[in-house]
């Protein structure tokens, strides 16, 4: 089995488990061996892929295996370049890659996937590497799009009028799913890119006002389109979805109701879909539901086939997460 990133192009769905470490205020409040996961130490340098997992009302330890684990003190650099930078230049050969970060809210899943300006994530660091590979491939284009999807509907995050919430539709045309109506936008400088970054971000926020959500309750997507004329002459196109989902915990577990209920049930259920998905991609079986949520209708064409798909999990390190953390480990398992 392959221990990095990106290389072969294969169907099934690479799982990268990623537990956060302990905040401060978490360890003043709960002692700082509170910890209910780790990461197995590593065999022959190789990046570790088990994790062990202990209830603390249990004696044993439960072990579960996946592509790769990121320890507590892992940096946004060691997994960019673990598990994303393999996948960059499959762009330029008309490859599309999905990376998306899966766990309940507070796991890391917007540190890892956006990060800090002093801790830059994935989305910083791919627009960077993009565009230095664009800068060495002639006559290529890098353009980005941002939308949000909210029970389940899908809205445009580089809008020109911030205030104007437009629910767009989303159709294939041919083999491509494309949103209607979506911004598409050139970036050909990192400042031009942060620009249009942060538009986004704002948008979010007034998102956030007119319909009521929140960045926990919606799934935010950053695809990056790579386009350019190869060697003999074709036309060539690529894309990098970088997702930022919602949180997947359980609603009966946090006793959400009425409105917001309605919501979680419908977050839930793409979450649900999107599981289903993986796990009929990773066991090679068929029908892929792909059309049975928005978000994986949205990803379609990048989930599967001849696309390659980086999940990545966050997990928060608390054993008062012990529940939903099994879960989420137990549905990424690669070991059974
Ligand atoms: P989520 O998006 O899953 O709700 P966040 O990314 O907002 O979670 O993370 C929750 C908190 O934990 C934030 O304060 C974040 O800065 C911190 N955090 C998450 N992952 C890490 C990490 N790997 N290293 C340091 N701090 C982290
Ligand atoms: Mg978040």
């Amino acid at each position: 089995k392959k221990k990095s990133g990106g290389g072969d192009i294969k169907s099934s769905v690479r799982v990268a488990v990623r537990i956060r470490p302990l905040l401060k205020e978490e360890i003043t409040k709960q002692g700082s061996d509170l910890s209910c996961v780790r990461i197995e130490d590593s065999k022959n340098g190789e990046v570790p892929n088990t994790i062990l997992m202990r209830d603390p009302r249990q004696p044993n330890e439960l072990k579960f295996t996946f592509d790769a684990g990121y320890e507590q003190s892992s940096t946004q650099e060691q997994l960019f370049n673990n598990e994303v930078a393999p996948y960059l230049e499959s762009l330029y050969q008309g490859y599309n890659t999905t990376v998306f970060c899966y766990g309940i809210t507070g796991s890391g899943k917007t540190y890892t996937m956006q990060g800090s300006q002093s801790q830059p994530g994935i989305i910083y660091r791919a627009a960077q590497r993009l565009l230095d590979l664009c800068a060495q491939q002639h006559s290529s284009k890098l353009t980005m799009s941002y939308l949000e999807v909210y029970n389940e509907g899908v809205y445009d995050l580089l809008r020109e009028n911030k205030n104007i919430v437009k629910e767009l539709s989303v159709v294939s045309e041919g083999t491509k799913i494309v949103t209607k109506g979506l911004t598409n936008t050139p970036v050909t400088s990192y400042a031009g890119f942060m620009q249009s970054y942060t538009k986004g971000l704002n948008n979010r926020k007034v998102a956030k006002t007119k319909l009521n959500s929140s960045s926990s309750r919606s799934h935010a997507i950053l695809t990056f389109n790579v386009s350019l004329r190869n060697a003999e002459g074709k036309f060539i196109t690529g894309k990098l979805n970088l997702a930022d989902l919602a949180g997947s915990e359980d609603n009966r577990r946090t006793g959400n109701k009425g409105e917001q209920l309605t919501e979680s049930t419908k977050i839930n259920m793409s979450l649900m879909v999107l599981r289903r998905v993986v796990h009929q991609l990773n066991q090679k079986l068929t029908p892929v539901p792909y059309r049975d949520s928005k978000l994986t209708r949205l990803l379609q064409d990048s989930l599967g086939g001849s696309s390659q798909t980086l999940m990545i999990c966050n997990v928060s390190p608390l054993c008062s997460h012990y529940h939903e953390t099994y879960s989420a480990l137990e549905f990424s398992n690669k070991s059974k």
